[in-house]
């Protein structure tokens, strides 16, 4: 435990009492695992019993410098002191430092800053709308998404968000939203018209058990976007901040957005999203047609600005490009002795592995043993270590994945009592 915690009274609870409260007094949205977290360190987190974990999930794809990196420490204590929140009306000194580093690793030149990803996505889908409108295309309204895509849980992210299990309890959703059924060129080009105003797609479909896009189709997107003077979104919310070992996962595919929006790393770990465009699409948004109280705060922004530095001073894009490659590699060692593993899909240290139905029970089991991973889509171990992870933890992390998987493929499978 850090000593700085020792007097604090909100720590002196015990797991039983924690879900207790939780049962009682939280709307029940969450499925929780039994782990109570405490704190981190590097690649590990710690529960309140002080067990060690090694995480290969960073939070979802925020915590990518790993827990407690010191530089982020030491901005984060010197902000606090100076200042955390002030509002949208006023300047502060690091949103438009921010904003120009994202425009210069991106090739965009305008941003604006929000909390969440849900919230970057909402503005792309408003500044869309707003862009065919300034063109003189009132009925430019209808926006593409795909099917299995994930871009977050508000009325405008949800309706483009095509999951029954996401989007059925909500209907009806926004109207105008077409959903290309079919990841396929010949798909793309038959759900184009000129009442399109939009595509919005993850360049590798996280949520959606870690799909990269084939090429030609995002090639084509591009191509017909310009084609119909619609607008090609990229979320990059989750495939972002240097993921995939770029810092765009777009950048590997040679294709230029025309909207691409971020979050979960950009502050790893502090809420801080945001939407980056070319000037002649930002110009569409006038003063007062959007906003937000907290978004691009001085605290986030400061942070920000320190996670761009670490990742540049220490080189974490070449660090990201070689440990996963190492750990596909791994991974692919293992599914020559294991029949349960699929398809290795994804870059970088974003990968998914197709376990079928055995997913979930492999995620419960390698949390038992000491491990933090996931399960996308209910049938993909979804892989997200912190870029600050070393070989060694992946060779952890592949021998207990090794005893897990032996294990499940070498138990009877039970007996569902089925006809008998
Ligand atoms: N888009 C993508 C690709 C995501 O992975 C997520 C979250 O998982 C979102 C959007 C929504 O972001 P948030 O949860 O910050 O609202």
């Amino acid at each position: 435990m850090q000593t700085t915690e020792v007097n604090d009274p909100y720590l002196r609870i015990e797991p039983a009492e924690i879900k207790a409260l939780e049962d009682k007094y939280l709307f029940s949205t969450y499925a929780r695992s039994d782990f109570y977290v405490s704190h981190g360190s590097g690649a590990h987190v710690y529960d309140l019993a002080g067990r060690r974990y090694l995480d290969f999930l960073s939070g979802i794809a925020v915590n990518s410098l790993g827990y407690s990196h010191p530089r982020l420490i030491r901005v984060l204590l010197a902000q606090g002191k100076k200042l955390i929140h002030c509002s949208n009306l006023y300047y502060h000194a690091y949103q438009g430092m921010l904003a120009k580093k994202l425009a210069d690793i991106s090739g965009m030149s305008k941003v604006f800053f929000t909390n969440s990803g849900t919230e970057a996505i909402e503005a792309a889908l408003k500044i869309a709308r707003a862009y065919a409108r300034l063109n003189g295309c009132e009925t430019k309204s209808a926006i593409l998404a795909l099917k299995n895509a994930f871009h977050g849980r508000t009325f405008g992210a949800l309706s483009i968000t095509a999951q029954e299990k996401y989007q059925a309890p909500f209907r009806p959703l926004l109207p105008d939203v077409d959903i290309v059924e079919d990841v396929t060129v010949s798909a793309l080009e038959k759900a184009f018209t000129d009442r399109v105003c939009a595509l919005v797609v993850e360049p590798i479909q996280g949520e959606g058990g870690v799909v990269p896009l084939p090429a030609d189709f995002l090639q084509t997107a591009r191509l017909l976007c310009t084609r119909y003077n619609a607008l090609l979104v990229l979320d990059e919310i989750q495939s972002g901040m240097g993921r995939t070992g770029k810092f765009f996962a777009y950048q590997h595919y040679g294709v230029e957005p025309d909207l691409v929006t971020l979050a979960k790393s950009l502050a790893a770990g502090y809420p801080l999203g945001a939407v980056l465009g070319h000037a002649r699409v930002a110009e569409s948004l006038k003063p007062g047609e959007h906003g937000t109280t907290f978004g691009g705060g001085p605290l986030a922004c400061r942070l920000a600005l320190e996670v761009l530095d670490v990742i540049e001073d220490e080189r974490l894009l070449a660090r990201v490009t070689e440990l996963g490659q190492y750990l596909k590699q791994g991974l692919q060692g293992l599914a020559s002795r294991h029949r349960s593993i699929g398809e290795i899909r994804g870059m970088g240290l974003m990968i998914g592995v197709d376990l079928g139905s055995l997913a979930k029970e492999t995620v419960s089991r390698l949390l038992n043993r000491g491990i933090i991973a996931n399960a996308a889509h209910n049938t993909v171990l979804r892989l997200l270590p912190p870029y600050v992870i070393s070989q060694a933890e992946i060779d952890e992390f592949l021998r207990v994945l090794d005893v897990v998987l032996t294990e499940i493929e070498t138990e009877p499978t039970p007996n569902t009592g089925a006809g008998v």
